[in-house]
């Protein structure tokens, strides 16, 4: 399982691999590969979330 991050809404779902339309805004969106694989977050099976991919991938320059 991953972690996978809707760059529409910010989302967040622990799938195997991200679906096409996103559970929570419905939008066909980008999905972020956002689990942490560092021991710096907890590591791979730590279902953490790397908040450093996270807060780079999020798109808060949207208009
Ligand atoms: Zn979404």
């Amino acid at each position: 399982m991953a972690i996978f991050k809707c760059n529409s809404c910010g989302n967040t779902i622990d799938v195997v691999s991200p679906p096409d339309v996103c559970p929570a805004c419905h939008q066909k969106c980008e999905f972020v590969d956002v689990t942490c694989y560092i021991p710096d977050c907890g590591g791979p099976g730590s279902k953490n979330i790397n908040e450093q991919v996270y807060q780079t991938s999020y798109k808060t320059d949207k208009k």
